[in-house]
């Protein structure tokens, strides 16, 4: 691996990193040399997803016990980070939910509406500032906030989720200006439908379809949590340091596609091809 694949010696923190996309994101940050903690509200889950990458790379990695809405709680998982890695050189903001029962504007129960905003706007808001002066420190910092196309685009029945992400795609150019002569870039990744395990549970269940989000994507396909995880990780080497205050679609071109619904041929029929080239060539 040459040096400008690598974060040898950079410490990285995801939140919500026990499962899903943020797994996937410190399994592949641990695979390109960097020392990872992982901060998750279930923390017996964040030790274990730590345990197993240590075991597959050999990278440090820890997991912490954190609720991203709560200040103590994300302020003391920051502090223990740094007692046991050093410092924070990068920082993944992508714990979250999805909207727990969609409903129209007028039916959304306001706690629904505030749970969105609590998780994904404060947590983004509090990890960031509880990790910032150790980035400000070391001269170096990476903030990869998550996003998703429900931010750049409008979809019905999901108001407190299209507020929060769009929350963060405006945290992430504040921050961006904010932060760019104190060698810290802001960058935010809007992720389309991604087959985690949380959402391969609603799609058994009938509660997602998945051919219906598939064909909307000019690809085609849903997108694999590594394929997310590998826009992340160039994020967050020394040599991306010029790209600061972007939102950037790893959507399979739903938020490009401006047809009217004309046949683009056969979607593909497996993903496994996909699959293969992260296990292959992680
Ligand atoms: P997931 O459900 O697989 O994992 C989310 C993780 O966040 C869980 O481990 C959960 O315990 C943790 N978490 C939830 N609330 C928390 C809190 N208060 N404090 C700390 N941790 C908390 O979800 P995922 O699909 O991997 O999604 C990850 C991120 O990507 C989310 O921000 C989500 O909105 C975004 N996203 C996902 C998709 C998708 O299709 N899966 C699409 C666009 C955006």
């Amino acid at each position: 691996m040459s040096s400008s694949d690598s974060l040898d010696g950079l410490n990285c923190v995801v939140t919500g990193g026990a499962q899903g996309i943020g797994y996937a994101t410190a399994l592949t940050l641990a695979r390109r040399r960097g020392a990872v903690a992982i901060l998750d509200l279930d923390g017996e889950l964040a030790r274990h997803g730590a345990a197993r990458i240590t075991a597959a790379t050999g990278a440090r990695a820890l997991g912490i016990g954190c609720d991203v809405r709560a200040q103590a709680s994300v302020d003391s998982a920051i502090a223990q980070a740094v007692r046991h890695l050093g410092t924070v050189h990068v920082l993944v903001n992508n714990a979250g939910i999805m909207t727990p029962r969609l409903a129209p504007v007028a039916d959304m129960a306001a706690g629904d509406f505030e749970d969105m905003l609590s998780v994904h706007v404060r947590g983004t808001f509090l990890c960031s500032r509880a990790a910032i002066p150790f980035m400000e420190r070391a001269r170096y910092g990476r903030i990869i906030n998550i996003s998703s196309v429900l931010g750049l685009v409008g979809v019905p029945f999901r108001i407190g989720y299209a507020a929060a992400k769009t929350a963060i795609n405006g945290i992430t150019r504040s921050m961006a200006v904010e932060l760019a002569r104190k060698g810290v870039t802001v960058n935010a990744i809007a992720p389309g439908y991604i087959l985690t395990d949380t959402l391969r549970t609603r799609l058994q269940e009938g509660k997602l379809d998945y051919a219906t989000h598939a064909e909307r994507a000019p690809v085609g396909r849903w997108g694999l949590p590594e394929e997310v995880a590998h826009a992340i990780a160039f994020l967050a080497l020394p040599t991306s340091g010029f790209i600061t205050g972007a939102v950037i679609p790893v959507d399979g071109g739903i938020t490009i596609r401006g047809d009217a619904g004309e046949d683009l041929g056969p979607r593909p029929t497996s993903m496994d091809d996909v699959q293969a080239l992260f296990d292959r060539n992680p």
